[in-house]
């Protein structure tokens, strides 16, 4: 095949690759000297002095300064883990955990894990000894169920809080009321019940039922808060937190340069693409940073640019295209980092996780077409979908300021400049514009029954509020008095899934097809696990084929899964490794995403993980799809659509009028009726993964919710 120059690179920026102990050395020094030429370094001890004098404190200051790698380091040589405390510091991305995790393990030189560490959904990679850890945000809200005064640690840095993810404010906000709640000097931790001022109550029935001992009569000592942003607009945390202290760190930036189309662009992946080759053949070496909206579209330009750079002469071949987006296998990630080859440019292809999250180093041109993937939600219609949209004006200009870390740059907008001035000045919190679901069911289970009465720093709509409770209520996690019910709402908040996948995997220990309902909600968490390169496209289509159920995308998957699975199970005895590789040969051949699948994958086995310490019964529905197809459309019964007489659909819930997306099993076929789990919104609403229901069932299986005269 290709070469590929990565594999073979040092992953290290030393000049000499022999290993041995004065290269071990160096790369330390390397690492030393780097850390001391960060802007944050000359004001180390005020920033220490000044998280010594407030217990909140916020800290502005731009990306690359050093904040996310550096303050933690800075706090635990301050000894700010007393008494095995912890450092914790939240990230709103898995990625940007991860990868800062090792980079600061690696500043550190312990072995990850260690004293530093990361935690995301689905991957720990903590111990006892863990002094710093990198975590999201979600994860810390979840802890907070089973630790309640978060008593292990000592510090909690809110990273990346410009982000506004719809879990960072809800984390400030309880952030707030445990603070609260140490400072009280005579709080220990074996209180069972304490009301808070936000109407908290921490229940610590329920964390012990989740299987946490509590150091029992250990005091407590106050949380240091430390909220930390990007953007200039400290104001609105210091008044969140009556007026604590904000303080600013200088960046060096460099000037960039920035230029715009002459036109609107009506493909901008094709545009993207143009400016791509026009950089590599037209400008001076640097490396270059593309902004895109997600896996599938990062990994076709990638495609792209492999086809493009073929009818190249050899000598202008010289491109190493790297990816990075949320699931992408996290050594893999890594590789963003590494040294670009000598003679090479580096194309590093990228969703808005580069924007402020990871800073990498070498960056010399940005390629921003302009666009982002958010969430959107309709409280009326009670639809969450996942639609592009343009970036604000702050997004473009944090995106244009990664060209200029190192030295002057270029930024290609691939808009209109005319475009620019009417972006939106920032992005709207998460909070104001997604399902609220998850976080009410998580904020139930931490005690706060008034949801509209909590302080969140920024009010959800109501609308939304009041539609998030109905489905709550529908899928039968609240009482009729908006109470978490026994056992299902208890069992929904203990597991890290959207309510609705908790209660299909609860449902499905009923149907017994748990089995294949574990695999369903792994395979459904991952993007596009086909994939169709369009140079191969019938190669493609006959290779899907051969997994595909007439009735059901879902079945479809579990098909893949478990095709997956014998293929491994047949080769005995060869180490997990090799196991990999082997996989991953074996997707390409089957024209499967291996990196999706292996995710998917990853995730199966901690769900299952968790619904077996919950104790439900894990049995197969064997051949019977039948039974399988019933329990679907018993938990996803809020997702169900009938046929129109043109062919489109209704979805009953919403009345709204969707199209079956073209990559789905039941394009073609059209049965009269279907339960569906993903809306996509482009010129059309698309749905994805799709399964034929009776519609009978839902009257027979939902009645809560379908009459027969509905
Ligand atoms: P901030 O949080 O202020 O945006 P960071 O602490 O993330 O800044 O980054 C500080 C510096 O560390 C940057 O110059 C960045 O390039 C570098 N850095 C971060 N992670 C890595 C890594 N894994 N490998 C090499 N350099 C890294
Ligand atoms: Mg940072």
């Amino acid at each position: 095949g290709e070469p590929n120059p990565a594999n073979r690179a040092p992953s290290t920026s030393l000049p000499s690759t022999d290993g041995g102990s004065t290269g071990s050395l160096s790369r330390r020094q390397l690492i030393a000297q780097r850390r001391k030429s960060l802007p944050i370094a000359d004001v180390e001890k005020r920033l220490v002095e000044e998280v010594r004098k407030h217990d909140t404190l916020i800290i502005v200051g731009e990306t690359g300064s050093g904040k996310t790698t550096q303050i933690p380091q800075y706090l635990w040589n301050a000894e700010f883990c007393h008494d095995g405390k912890t450092i914790g510091v939240t990230q709103p991305r898995r990625v940007a955990a991860v990868t800062v995790s090792k980079r600061v393990a690696e500043e550190c030189g312990v072995e990850l894990g260690k004293q530093v560490g990361y935690s995301i959904r689905f991957d720990d990679m903590t111990s006892g000894l863990t002094r710093i850890k990198y975590m999201t945000d979600g994860l810390l809200l979840r802890e907070a169920l089973l630790d309640p005064y978060l008593s292990r640690y000592s510090v909690i840095i809110v990273d990346e809080a410009h982000e506004r993810t719809v879990h960072t404010d809800v984390l400030l906000g309880l952030l707030k009321d445990v603070q609260k709640a140490r400072s009280k000097s005579n709080c220990t931790a074996d209180n069972s019940n304490i009301q808070l001022g936000n109407g908290i109550i921490f229940n610590k029935e329920l964390g012990n039922s989740g299987g946490f001992k509590q150091q029992n009569s250990q005091k407590v000592l106050p949380l240091k808060v430390i909220i930390m942003s990007a953007s200039l607009d400290a104001r609105v945390f210091s008044d969140y937190f009556g007026g604590a202290r904000a303080v600013h760190i200088q960046g060096r930036q460099f000037l960039v340069e920035i230029l715009y189309t002459l036109h609107p662009q009506p493909d901008y992946l094709d545009s993207a693409l143009i400016t791509i080759f026009q950089i590599h053949l037209e400008e001076a070496p640097g490396d270059v940073l593309v902004f895109l909206t997600g896996q599938e579209e990062i990994e076709s330009v990638e495609r792209l640019i492999q086809e493009r750079l073929r009818e190249l002469p050899e000598g202008k071949r010289n491109v190493l295209t790297v990816p990075i987006f949320s699931s992408l296998p996290s050594e893999q990630q890594m590789r963003v980092f590494a040294a670009t080859p000598p003679g090479f440019r580096k194309v590093i292809l990228a969703t808005n996780i580069a924007e402020t999250s990871v800073t990498i180093p070498g960056i010399k041109y940005v390629v921003d077409p302009g666009f982002v993937k958010a969430r959107s939600y309709d409280p009326v219609k009670g639809i969450e979908s996942l639609i592009v949209i343009p970036t604000s004006k702050a997004q473009a200009l944090q995106r244009s300021g990664r060209a200029g870390r190192e030295g002057p740059g270029k930024c290609f907008r691939l808009y209109p400049e005319s475009e620019f001035e009417k972006l939106e000045a920032s992005t709207m919190p998460e909070i104001k514009r997604c399902n609220l679901s998850n976080v009410i069911l998580q904020l139930k289970a931490l005690g706060v029954d008034d949801v509209t009465g909590f302080d969140f720093i920024e009010k959800p709509p109501r609308a939304s509020i009041v539609k998030s409770l109905e489905q709550l209520f529908l899928l039968g996690a609240l009482t009729e008095d908006c109470k978490l019910s026994h056992p299902l709402g208890h069992q929904m908040a203990r597991l890290p899934l959207d309510p609705i996948y908790s209660k299909a995997l609860i449902q499905a220990s009923q149907f017994n097809c748990l089995v294949e309902m574990l695999i369903t909600v792994a395979m459904l968490s991952v993007e596009s696990i086909f994939y169709a390169p369009a140079e191969k496209l019938d190669e493609a289509r006959t290779a899907m084929k051969g997994f595909s159920s007439p009735d059901s995308d879902h079945i479809t998957l579990i098909n893949v899964f478990r095709a997956a699975e014998e293929f491994l199970e047949k080769r005995t005895g060869i180490n997990k490794g090799k196991d990999e590789k082997i996989l991953k040969k074996w997707c390409k051949e089957n024209f499967i995403n291996s990196r999706s699948l292996r995710h998917a994958r990853d995730i199966h086995r901690q769900i299952k993980g968790h619904v077996g310490q919950m104790g439900l019964q894990i049995s197969s529905c064997g051949e019977d799809m039948l039974q399988y197809r019933r329990c679907l459309a018993a938990s996803f019964f809020l997702n169900a659509a009938l046929r129109q007489p043109e062919g489109s659909y209704r979805a009953l819930a919403s009345g709204q009028v969707v199209q079956i997306h073209p990559s789905s099993i039941l394009f073609r076929a059209k049965p009269d009726c279907i339960i569906f789990n993903e809306l996509v919104q482009t010129n059309n609403k698309y749905i994805r993964s799709i399964t034929r229901i009776d519609y009978l069932w839902l009257t027979e299986l939902a009645p809560q919710y379908y009459t027969m005269e509905k």
